[in-house]
């Protein structure tokens, strides 16, 4: 009976690492999928992950049994608490619902379901460019998908005009999709003044702000600064969605653990919300895994493990700005023409480069180095030792 099924393509991102992983050369470099790699080129467990992970399996008392529908309650308080900020009102007024999720993606999905069946404004924009995921995320909710400008290829910065004029017009009500900091995958980040400017045009149209946080803490390693532009929103008492990932900042991602928070105006609104929110999980995979989410509230709640995260996480950040730095660095001093200075200039993990498809595909055919066809690098997977042979391979692309 599936003897007709046609092949589907690999995943635009997931598939770089398919061909990366088939490449024999000792001089390949996989720079297309998002995940810390350390100066050594491996994958980082945190210290303070292995200490929770510990603790839990020496805790006898500790069972395997379900979590709630909406998942370990511990952790969506303090999830909640990570983004909204702890002193904030929405919180304290009871007015936030919290679920605990399959990482950012199933945050993302359990949002859109839940906008699809209960929202009167079906039509989600999204920044182009943006994740590719998101574009079947809100798809396949049933919500209809359009794009506001959001990059200027001819600045590799933000069309900040381009945004407003699009968001400006945009129907009435309609959810707007914004990263809250770092946006993947141009690394192009609002400004706090133009923040400002997009939650008071979004405010006076009653659009309605869905926030994707996979960075919180990522970008400029405090965790505070990564929240401004949503707590900037929750600060005006008006409604929005965020969906968190601990993909990147605890580096649980086989974990899959997220949240999804929804923020109303009146605590009873809240939960009749989480009541709505219950009936579209169950059928979807009935309740979260227990492992990932024990681990991440056990070091949020103890304030030295807390403080232990934050100077790893920093470390992170620190090791991805400073690759930013070196490659800018060894660009110029190489003589490459055109103008670089994005690469410092730009947030996050990721440096949208300006190469092309072409120069992507003479890159990765000539010097095994792979990325995202739209000229995406993730600098987290770059080290010192290979900032040398991706320079070679970006000299050769651009003097062809
Ligand atoms: N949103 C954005 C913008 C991302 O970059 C990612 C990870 N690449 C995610 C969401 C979701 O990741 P995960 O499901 O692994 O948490």
């Amino acid at each position: 009976v599936f003897a007709n099924i046609v092949r589907a393509p690999e995943d635009p991102i997931l598939g770089v690492t398919v061909a990366y992983n088939k490449d024999s050369s000792p001089h390949k470099l996989n720079l297309g999928v998002g995940a810390y790699r350390t100066e050594e080129g491996k994958p980082l467990v945190l210290n303070v992950v292995r200490r929770a992970e510990q603790m839990l399996v020496n805790d006898s008392s500790r069972v395997k049994e379900y979590l709630p529908i909406v998942g370990l309650a511990d952790f969506n308080k303090l999830s909640a608490k990570l983004i909204f900020g702890a002193d904030s009102p929405a919180i304290q007024e009871n007015r936030v619902t919290t679920v605990q999720c399959l990482s950012g993606t199933g945050s993302l999905r359990v949002g859109a379901e839940f906008l699809a069946r209960h929202y009167h404004q079906l039509v989600i924009y999204i920044p182009n460019p943006t994740w590719g995921n998101h574009t079947k995320i809100f798809g396949l909710a049933g919500l209809s998908v359009k794009a506001y400008r959001y990059y200027d290829p001819s600045t590799r910065g933000l069309d900040f005009q381009g945004l407003l004029e699009d968001l400006g017009a945009a129907p009435s009500g309609s959810i707007v999709l914004l990263h809250a900091c770092a946006h993947n995958p141009t690394g192009v980040d609002p400004t706090i003044e133009q923040w400002e400017q997009i939650r008071q045009l979004m405010r006076s149209k009653g659009l309605l702000p869905f926030f994707d946080s996979a960075y919180q803490g990522f970008a400029s390693g405090s965790l505070d600064a990564d929240a401004g532009s949503v707590r900037m929103f929750v600060a005006d008492g008006g409604e929005c969605l965020a969906a968190q990932s601990y993909a990147k900042n605890m580096g649980l991602y086989g974990e899959r653990v997220g949240a999804l928070s929804i923020v109303c105006k009146k605590a009873d609104v809240a939960s009749r919300v989480e009541s709505q929110l219950k009936l579209v999980i169950r059928p979807m995979y009935s309740n979260p895994p227990i492992h990932g989410a024990s681990i991440v509230a056990t070091i949020l709640k103890d304030r030295d493990m807390y403080n232990e995260w934050t100077v790893e996480l920093k470390a992170m950040a620190d090791r991805i700005i400073s690759m930013r730095q070196q490659l800018f660095d060894a660009l110029s001093a190489r003589g490459t023409p055109g103008d670089w200075s994005h690469i410092i200039k730009q947030i996050g993990m990721f440096t949208f480069t300006g190469l092309n498809t072409e120069q992507v595909a003479f890159m990765t055919k000539e010097y095994h180095i792979y990325m995202t066809s739209d000229g995406r690098i993730s600098m987290a997977g770059l080290s010192s030792r290979t900032v040398p042979h991706l320079t070679d391979a970006i000299h050769a692309a651009v003097t062809r």
